[in-house]
């Protein structure tokens, strides 16, 4: 549905905004929400530029709990920032309270917006164009997790439910298997085999959590290049933005997902499965970002399953889309016939690899480790 003018002056006079409005336009490459950029003049000086959303109301279902997530989420972001001595109004994102009290308001039309201060000479990138702004992200990205390793990640709401629930998923697939309401069994035996064969994968992290092995953490769950800010002066990883599914759940899920995607040699709906693999160059380039931006905040045991994360990850995906097909792909949007089975192929061939390399994995890791726990972050300067 489509935002009226009127509906844009109203929200817009709902906030705590000071000066005189000098634009507003749709901003962005943001697929889920619906973003603007208004400029304010204040003074004869300055001026402040200042980021406008509407929630999406078709994916997350309870705004108000998702809100509650974001601001938990920054404000302890902010003072840890404030403590490091670094700028809090760059390093993370700032909510800009409406006139009512609330950091976000409701429109007539029973829409949730929010806004947040504009973080200037930054640019989030929508595509990788070399190893470095991979590098940039698993940095931003391990040091949102180290800042909030002392958060209380059972205290956030789930803003969708069972997210990385893999037994949960698994049982979601079955249950596709079995109905097979598309008659499309048939034609994936292979993929089906390949779930049954993997199904232990499903349910190793549930059993550490229940024994305590491994903590809940703070994750971000949507961990592209393009939800990070990147310093236009320093070229480094400024602030992780886009905090819509931050959500409790595992280290390894947020590094596995971006290994997952960002490791990976191909598109994730390539159809020539030999150009298909998990590049152990980029595997390394982004799990020394990620370890230096922890700063030493994750566990010996959590770096040491982080290879068994990416595995995880790309296998629960490839079984989402497994899944999706099996059911008539009413989930992930399709562009051609049996896209979504090409897209679980990728994952499985991935997944397959990383197998096939699962001592190199296992050894680029190790290292890291080792020099993490002997030199802590001193080593990565
Ligand atoms: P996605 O498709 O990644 O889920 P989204 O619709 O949830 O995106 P955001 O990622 O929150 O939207 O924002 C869209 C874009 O707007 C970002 O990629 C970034 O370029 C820009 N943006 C968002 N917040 C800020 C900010 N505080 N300062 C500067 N730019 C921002
Ligand atoms: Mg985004
Ligand atoms: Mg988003």
């Amino acid at each position: 549905n489509k935002i009226s003018k009127e509906e844009l002056e109203e929200v817009i006079n709902e906030f705590q905004y000071e000066g005189k409005l000098v634009f507003i336009k749709p901003y962005g490459s943001g697929h889920i929400n619906d973003t603007f950029l208004l400029k304010y003049e204040i003074g004869y000086m300055g001026s402040l530029n200042v980021i406008l959303q509407r929630m999406n109301r078709e994916i997350f279902e309870k705004p108000v709990e998702l809100m509650e997530n974001v601001i938990g989420v920054t404000e302890h972001l902010k003072k840890k920032i404030v403590e490091m001595g670094g700028d809090p109004e760059r390093e993370t994102l700032n909510l800009i309270p409406a006139k009512n009290g609330k950091k976000y308001v409701i429109d007539s039309q029973g829409e949730y917006w929010r806004s947040y201060i504009y973080i200037t000479d930054a640019t989030s990138y929508d595509k990788v164009e070399k190893p470095e702004d991979f590098y940039e992200s698993a940095v931003a990205f391990g040091k949102f997790q180290g800042l909030l390793s002392d958060y209380p990640a059972e205290s956030l709401h789930d803003t969708i439910r069972g997210f990385h629930d893999t037994k949960a998923r698994f049982l979601a697939f079955q249950n596709a298997v079995e109905k097979d309401i598309c008659g499309r069994k048939a034609s994936v035996k292979k993929e089906i085999e390949f779930v049954l064969e993997h199904e232990k994968l499903t349910t190793v992290f549930d059993t550490l959590i229940r024994k305590g092995e491994i903590p809940l953490r703070v994750t971000h769950n949507d961990t592209k290049l393009n939800n990070v800010m990147i310093d236009d002066k320093t070229g480094k990883g400024l602030c992780v933005i886009d905090l819509d599914t931050i959500m409790p759940g595992l280290a390894m899920n947020d590094f596995g997902d971006s290994i997952r995607f960002g490791a990976s040699t191909a598109a994730e709906d390539e159809i020539d499965l030999t150009k298909v693999s998990c590049d152990m160059n980029l595997y390394e380039i982004y799990l020394r970002g990620f370890l230096k931006g922890c700063n030493g905040k994750l566990t010996s045991k959590e770096m040491e399953l982080l290879p068994f994360g990416a595995k995880v990850m790309t296998f629960e995906c490839g079984m989402r889309f497994l899944t999706d097909y099996l059911e008539g792909d009413h989930y992930f949007k399709i562009h051609r016939e049996n896209h979504n089975l090409d897209r679980c192929r990728t994952q499985f061939k991935l997944v397959e690899d990383m197998e096939n390399k699962w001592e190199i994995m296992q050894k680029i890791t190790e290292k890291y480790r080792r020099m993490y726990k002997q030199e802590k972050s001193d080593y990565f300067g």
